[in-house]
């Protein structure tokens, strides 16, 4: 039906990103204001399970693609799918949860439909029938409110920005199976292979992140392995540094993440960047642990519910922003830090 809200499940391999479901209780209170149906997108192959959960999250109705050119995230069939329904039933807002896959189908979808995006979004509200939307900008030193002046409105909402609602499964829903847009055929792109980068723990999806930083590599007490030059010395400290970081991710079920200078330095992988040029994080809990707080690292946490800081300079600018700050060695702070939650939640 016209004017109805979608929204856009984010799955692969037959499991739904969590952050898909944040976006039904956006779209819940969008209903209160604009009316209109809750209508769940589900593609993939094999996912009718996840077309049925979407219905217990929310959901008054599921249009759900189920087929094998659908098995592999590839953004043209995806898109082409999103822009033909859209352009058949005329929704009034598509929301996406900004996932990668969810940001790609997103900007695609709205270049198929020549309308407009608002990506990263942290709150709606509606005026006069319009969505406005607000979103950091200037690496989250403001929040922006803006309109899309075109339907469908397609906007992307920030990972653990909405609460997830509580499934329920006595709700029941319409599911409508759909055809895809594209055949095998008509698709360019074919995934030769995969390698997980990330293992552990999602970043963006955690709900604790234990930072490291630069200070992570400053521990003169640390003498490393004889043979060593300074550059090979220099991140065999960090390491050290990084697996008490680590630990007490661990014993948070948390994730690891890290600043910039350390990424360029060699520490740890680029996917535990942290920052503007790295990924966002909206964790409950973010520990900074030898991270000064240079504005493009703040861009990519600062909107984390409890921000903690251990660093050993009591003038460094992230102590502006944390709840919680601790001055001092890392090298000394975290493994007291770990051994102390380790003893208060039974691990
Ligand atoms: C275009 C652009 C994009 C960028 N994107 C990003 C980004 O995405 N993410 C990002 O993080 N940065 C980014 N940066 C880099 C950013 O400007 C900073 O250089 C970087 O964040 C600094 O990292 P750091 O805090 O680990 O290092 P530093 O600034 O060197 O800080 C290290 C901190 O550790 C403390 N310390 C040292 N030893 C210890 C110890 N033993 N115990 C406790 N504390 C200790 C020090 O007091 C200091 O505060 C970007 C820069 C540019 C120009």
């Amino acid at each position: 039906m016209a004017g109805d809200i979608w929204v856009y499940v984010d799955q692969f391999r037959g499991e739904a990103h969590p952050a898909s479901w944040e976006a039904f209780s956006a779209a819940k209170n969008l209903q209160n204001e604009l009316g209109g149906e809750i209508v769940g997108l589900v593609f993939g192959d094999q996912i009718k399970g996840i077309a049925e959960e979407a219905v217990h999250y929310g959901a008054d109705t599921v249009l759900y693609a189920d087929n094998p050119t659908f098995a592999d995230f590839r953004p043209e069939p995806y898109a082409a799918l999103l822009a033909k329904l859209a352009r058949e039933k005329q929704p009034a807002v598509i929301l996406f949860p900004t996932t990668t896959r969810g940001r790609e189908a997103a900007a695609m979808g709205a270049v198929d439909l020549k309308t407009g995006i608002l990506p990263d979004v942290v709150a709606l509200e509606v005026t006069e029938g319009t969505v406005l939307a607000t979103r950091p900008v200037y690496a989250g030193k403001l929040l922006s409110k803006a309109k899309c002046a075109t339907n469908p409105q397609i906007i992307t909402l920030r990972i653990r920005s909405f609460a997830k609602p509580e499934p329920d499964t006595a709700r029941s829903g319409e599911l409508i199976e759909v055809e895809p847009a594209l055949s095998e055929d008509e698709i360019a792109t074919k995934v030769v292979d995969y390698s997980d980068t990330e293992g552990g723990v999602s970043l963006t999806d955690a709900g604790v992140v234990v930072s490291g930083g630069r200070g992570t590599a400053n521990n003169p007490r640390l003498n490393p392995p004889e043979g060593l030059d300074d550059k090979e010395a220099e991140i065999w400290r960090a390491h050290q540094g990084f697996k008490m970081v680590s630990e007490l991710a661990d014993v948070l079920n948390g994730a690891v993440g890290a600043s910039r200078a350390a990424v360029d330095a060699g520490y740890i992988p680029y996917e535990h960047q942290v920052g503007q040029t790295g990924k966002v994080v909206t964790p409950d809990l973010y520990i900074a642990c030898g991270i000064s707080g240079a504005i493009q690292h703040l861009a990519g946490m600062r909107t984390s519910k409890v921000i903690v800081a251990i660093n050993k300079d009591p003038d460094a600018p992230i102590f502006k922003l944390a709840r919680y700050g601790v001055v001092g060695d890392l090298f000394d702070i975290v493994p007291a830090l770990t051994e102390a939650f380790r003893e208060r939640l039974g691990k």
